[in-house]
């Protein structure tokens, strides 16, 4: 059995308990590694590490050339090992293979943008009425704390390390106590990439015991989560003793609109890709399915018979659409919410475990229909393959319906009327819409939530300005005193 300790200062390290804790191949439910049980001393030594690394070690001194260098080797190092990572991506999560194979090109990508952004990012000369120059700077914010989930492992390691890494910031990353492999082999990589020891820490261990402690520590600068609502509420909380900066990219319950006269086939397979993607675990599944009422009978009926024919299967084969949940805590409060749907709505499809495996957190992709919009499941995130369809009458109750959520991460919108699908874009509360599509996600891209999704937006240029503080310089140039006094 593999032992992955974790990586401070530089080095691969047991935890100071000298505990480990077991991940598990979802397909198999089977433990295929163990990991150090990080707790609230390793968090010490993390943060220690990366203080010195920003405070005296010269990191945010490096040009920013160089460490647009650092994350282009990155980059190179994670697409020449692609194989290796998407199997081991696939297996810890569960993920299928061709999706895996993505997110590791996608971290790579990741890199690449925030390699490429590193000595792009400028100040601006302020036109102050005075015989003076006025600047405004731009600096790193200082040691980030970063807290990811397990529906993309590399992929949110990638979203958080690498604008962090190239604004000059130091970081102290909890990667999701499910999945941690990729991350830590993404680590051995670090100190050829030309990273130095104590910028880049990766703590594992579990929210409470290792992530609480990143959250409330005095030598963190900044929080950045990705993860449920729940936990980021307790998060601005805690970081609120120490006015941390937080940013936080949570749950939603995204609508998917269909107009009667979208294109029928691709709103099908839409709707379909749009809530079983990744297993439906995916932050911005479209979970809640609004279909106008001409063409809502069809569209369920069309939608269902797809839906019973999607390949559910192990992971590592590749005609697999759709591999296991996570972990069988997710797959038991997936199941629960199943059971909650039978009796708030009808069943289309699915509406259970997928036993046929014998082993394995697998769930049918379920689609329930004459869904309430106030019924638990199209307000609560279900992070799971299920679908609310719900029908709507005309343009007006669509925006109603689709914003009477607390949250407002992601819509779509589906038709080839463009003035109704623009009307749309604008009416719909979130912070991205896709119109005639829905997923696809680019680095160049901003993403991030309004409402209860939470603030802040990864990503593109926006990215790179959460890692930033602002400074004002004043250069007098009257060389005479004041002659105030
Ligand atoms: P889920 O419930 O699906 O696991 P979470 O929001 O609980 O989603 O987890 C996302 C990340 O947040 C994980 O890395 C997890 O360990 C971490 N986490 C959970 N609870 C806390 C907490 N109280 N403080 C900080 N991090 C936490
Ligand atoms: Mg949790």
């Amino acid at each position: 059995m593999k032992r992955y300790p974790m990586y401070v200062n530089g080095e691969f390290v047991a935890s100071e308990s000298g505990k480990w804790f077991p991940v598990y191949d979802p397909s198999t439910e089977e433990v295929i590694a163990e990991v150090a049980d990080g707790n609230a001393a390793d968090v010490d030594r993390g943060v220690a590490a990366a203080r010195a690394a920003f405070d005296t070690g010269g990191w945010p001194q490096t040009t920013a050339v160089e460490r647009g260098r650092v994350l282009l080797r990155l980059a190179e190092k994670i697409r020449q090992n692609t194989a290796a990572l998407a199997e081991l991506e696939c297996r810890n999560s569960g993920k299928p293979i061709v999706e895996a194979e993505f997110d590791i090109a996608d971290a790579a990508a990741c890199f690449e943008y925030y390699g490429g952004l590193a000595n792009k990012i400028m100040g601006h000369v302020n036109p102050v009425p005075d015989n003076a120059i006025s600047l405004s700077m731009k600096e790193p914010v200082g040691v980030a704390g970063q807290i990811i989930p397990w529906n993309y492992p590399l992929l949110m390691a990638a979203w958080k390390l690498a604008p962090a890494l190239a604004a000059g910031c130091c970081c102290v990353l909890k990667p999701a106590e499910q999945t941690p492999l990729t991350v830590l082999t993404l680590a051995e990589w670090l100190a050829e990439a030309g990273v130095p020891p104590g910028v880049v820490n990766i703590i594992t261990g579990f929210g409470e015991t290792a992530g609480a402690p990143i959250v409330a520590h005095p030598g963190v600068d900044k929080v950045a989560f990705t993860g449920s609502v729940e936990v980021g509420k307790r998060i601005m909380r805690s970081a609120s003793d120490t006015l941390k900066r937080v940013t936080l990219e949570l749950g939603g319950k995204s609508p998917n609109i269909f107009f009667a006269d979208a294109d029928f086939e691709a709103a099908v397979d839409g709707a379909l890709f749009g809530v079983f993607i990744n297993q439906g675990e995916v932050c911005s599944a479209g979970s809640r399915i609004l279909v106008e009422r001409s063409i809502y009978k069809k569209m369920v009926e069309a939608m269902s018979e797809k839906a019973k024919k999607i390949r559910l299967g192990p992971p590592l084969e590749r005609a697999t659409k759709m591999g296991p949940l996570v972990s069988k805590e997710q797959c038991e409060r997936v199941i629960a919410y199943l059971e909650v749907g039978k009796r708030e709505a009808k069943v289309a499809a699915g509406g259970g475990r997928a036993k046929q495996f014998g082993r394995g957190y697998y769930v049918e992709p379920t689609i329930f229909y004459d869904v309430d919009n106030g019924a638990r499941i199209a307000r609560e995130e279900i992070f799971g393959p299920v679908a609310a369809v719900i029908p709507f009458d005309n343009e007006a109750q669509a925006i109603r319906v689709a914003n009477d959520t607390p949250y407002g991460l992601a819509a779509a919108v589906w038709s080839r009327d463009i003035f109704k699908a623009f009307r749309m874009v604008k009416a719909l509360r979130v912070g991205v819409v896709w119109v005639n599509h829905m997923q696809p996600t680019f680095v160049e891209a901003p993403w991030g939530g309004y409402k209860q999704s939470g603030f802040g937006r990864e990503l593109g240029p926006w990215g790179i300005e959460e890692y930033l503080e602002t400074k004002q310089v004043h250069i007098n140039l009257n060389e005479q005193p004041m002659g105030w006094y």
